[in-house]
């Protein structure tokens, strides 16, 4: 008797045709549909309501962000030898207030002055310029992108700013146009002219709005029960690295460079959160510290990223109000100076590699150079890799260089000496300005403060000294302190005589280069650049994610009810589970059709069927998602199969050479 055959059961559609993935536009809805159906993520405590910003990650969600974590720790932790940590979120509040946390880690916001409804001041303007732009395209009858929306409560926002088809003046467009490429790089007092200059209002009630103010984005606590401990949900995690420089440079024989890297919570109270996962109030952060010396900033594996090829966008581009890209080696961008050193050329083009390794596209990733305001003040450059999706352009990974920054500081404020000491291969001989104090003087004239004076003079650099030298030549100069007061200092109490030294050791504070992942904004993402659907069938939607990060590696699936054929499907589910690959049965009364179909949404890479021929001739088949080809071999040769493909030491071309490709039709007795 012939008995069905796996590939008989499959859909009409499956037979071997050519794989087109863009049969169908992008359908955001349904995609929205297809992520709430199978639970890859959720509002947060949405039974109650939920709570703007804050998100619960279901079994998919969880699991495809721990297989791109995965992926991280493969690629730069384990590749790179980097020493990893595991830090407190709460985080004592002098530690952000040294780092400047306390005093600028901050965005402008907006008051509706009748209402009080409130905005993030950056946000509001480019929305309202958009729609307006949007608006002149309508009355000039030029055909815009379709405006994707993300639910019911985003539908309300973007009507808010609703366009209107009014026609704008060239000069106003090109204006417009120019404003929106330098959005980011607007200071408080900027976005309040831009607010009055273009009459921007609320959008709703076309009220007037306030001057831009700032607001804090740290989530304050207290530590203890006296609430005398002060402290935040951490902003970012690099300050655990930082306050832990001495004991990561002791563990790494004193030597830079190398690099320490943590994966962690961080919280930020986001004005108007929004964009679902790409917006949050409490995300999952990937963050990297680079310690090298400041008059080396080469990399040793500069070599092996050279000819990665980057999107480049420079800030002088988007200075000229325009956002052209260039594609360019991480070699040239180096070399041309575009990017300022190798070790940050190395990072982008590391990125690069392991954005496209997960399955981002890389024709819709960029990376954007900061502009001159946007940047902070202490960092030397600064890129921004930025993924596109259906909600534009996002920065997903920041790669900056600090500088000696945030050491400095904690080191200031801590007296904590976070510096490295280099043995010299030969002695060297120089000049220096020695301060020499009149002891007796100096205490009675600044008491209490003559300590803190003083350690402040011994630290300054040279060319501050200089200056303080120079001016002491008229008899009175002043210093800064680190409790912010200025103190006059007379040529009586101090003075600073050039010596020359002979040093065996030299000593440095190194200089930081950090890229920093923001890992929901990536995995949002690569969701998006993995939907499609079906050319045949609209409604069949597929993930199609690389197996690396898969949440589901393997579908295993009966062709019938039969026990002896289920009993089977468990055996081969636990064979493969033992050697870690996560496969998932299916064994409810479903056709095999819908339980692929079900799996394509799951983005499941491999399936495999038993069938009779299972039980008589101890084969299966193999099927892969997104050209649904099929193979057959011997259970075990199968599984070996997928262990290779799993683990990307063969695709699926290598598997076709290992196994048989399956015909479609199997005579087997039943
Ligand atoms: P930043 O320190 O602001 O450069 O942020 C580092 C990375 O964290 C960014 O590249 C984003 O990927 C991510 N990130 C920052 N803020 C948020 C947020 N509110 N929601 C989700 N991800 C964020």
């Amino acid at each position: 008797m012939v008995t069905q055959s796996a590939a008989s059961t499959s859909h009409p559609s499956e037979l071997a045709q050519p794989i087109n993935k863009t049969a169908h536009e992008f359908d955001k809805t349904a995609l929205d549909a297809l992520l709430a159906r199978r639970f890859f993520f959720a509002p947060a405590f949405e039974i109650y309501g939920g709570v703007a910003g804050l998100y619960d990650y279901g079994p998919t969600g969880s699991a495809l962000q721990a297989n791109v974590l995965d992926a991280w720790r493969k690629h730069y932790i384990i590749e790179e030898d980097m020493l990893e940590l595991d830090t407190t979120i709460m985080t004592l509040s002098e530690v952000l207030k040294t780092s400047g946390h306390v005093d600028k880690f901050a965005d402008w916001m907006v008051k509706d002055v009748q209402t009080g409804e409130i905005f993030r001041a950056d946000h509001l303007v480019e929305a309202v310029i958009e729609a307006r732009l949007k608006g002149d395209k309508e009355a000039r009858g030029v055909k815009d992108e379709p405006v994707v929306e993300e639910d019911d409560k985003k539908k309300k926002k973007k009507k808010n700013v609703k366009s209107v088809a009014i026609k704008l003046d060239d000069e106003v467009v090109a204006e417009y146009e120019s404003l929106l490429a330098q959005i980011d790089n607007y200071t408080g007092p900027e976005l309040g002219e831009l607010v009055r200059k273009h009459n921007i209002r609320n959008p709703t009630t076309g009220n007037e709005l306030s001057e831009p103010v700032e607001f804090n984005l740290m989530f304050e606590s207290n530590i203890g029960p006296t609430g005398q401990i002060k402290g935040y949900l951490r902003p970012e995690t690099a300050q655990g690295h930082f306050v832990n420089f001495a004991r990561l440079l002791e563990f790494n024989n004193g030597k830079v460079p190398f690099a320490s890297a943590q994966i962690g919570r961080s919280f930020r109270n986001e004005i108007a959160p929004r964009q679902g996962l790409l917006r949050v109030r409490e995300f999952t952060m990937a963050e990297i510290e680079h310690y090298v010396d400041p008059l080396d900033k080469r990399h040793a594996r500069f070599n092996e990223v050279k000819d990665v090829v980057l999107t480049l966008l420079p800030k002088d581009i988007q200075s000229e109000g325009k956002t052209d890209t260039t594609q360019m080696t991480v070699g040239d961008a180096v070399a041309k100076k575009i990017v300022d050193n190798e070790t940050l050329g190395y990072f982008l083009g590391r990125t690069q590699l392991f954005l496209q390794k997960i399955g981002i596209d890389p024709k819709r990733m960029r990376c954007r150079q900061h502009m001159a305001n946007e940047m902070a003040h202490y960092a030397a450059d600064c890129w921004d890799f930025e993924i596109q999706s259906s909600y534009g352009w996002i920065e997903c990974v920041g790669c900056a260089d600090r500088s000696a920054y945030d050491l400095t500081v904690h080191s200031v404020r801590t007296k904590q000496p976070l510096r490295v000491q280099q043995k010299l291969d030969q002695p060297r001989k120089v000049e220096k300005l020695d301060v020499q104090f009149d002891a007796k003087k100096f205490g009675m004239t600044f008491k209490k403060d003559a300590t803190m004076i003083k350690d402040t003079l011994l630290g300054l650099e040279k060319d501050k000294l200089q200056c303080i030298k120079d001016e002491l030549v008229n008899g009175k100069s002043s210093v800064k302190c680190a409790d912010g007061k200025s103190y006059d200092i007379t040529s009586d109490l101090v003075k600073i005589e050039p010596i020359t030294v002979t040093e065996h050791m030299r000593e440095f504070t190194p200089n930081v280069i950090e890229p920093s992942f923001g890992i929901g904004r990536i995995l949002y993402s690569l969701l998006e650049h993995s939907y499609w659907a079906r050319e045949q069938d609209k409604a069949r939607g597929v993930l199609s994610l690389p197996s690396v990060v898969a949440p589901i590696k393997c579908l295993i699936v009966t062709i019938s009810q039969d026990a002896e054929l289920r009993a089977k499907i468990h055996e081969i589910s636990r064979k493969m589970r033992r050697i870690g690959i996560a496969s998932r049965v299916d064994d409810s009364s479903a056709s095999i059709g819908k339980k692929y179909a079900r799996n394509d949404e799951l983005g499941t890479p491999f399936g495999c069927t038993v069938d009779f021929a299972t039980i008589q001739k101890g084969t299966i088949t193999l099927r892969e998602r997104d050209s649904t080809n099929q193979l057959i071999g011997q259970v075990d040769d199968v599984i070996a199969v997928v262990d290779q493909l799993v683990k990307g030491t063969i695709d699926w071309k290598g598997a076709s050479e290992k196994l048989e490709p399956y015909s479609g039709v199997q005579d087997v007795e039943e």
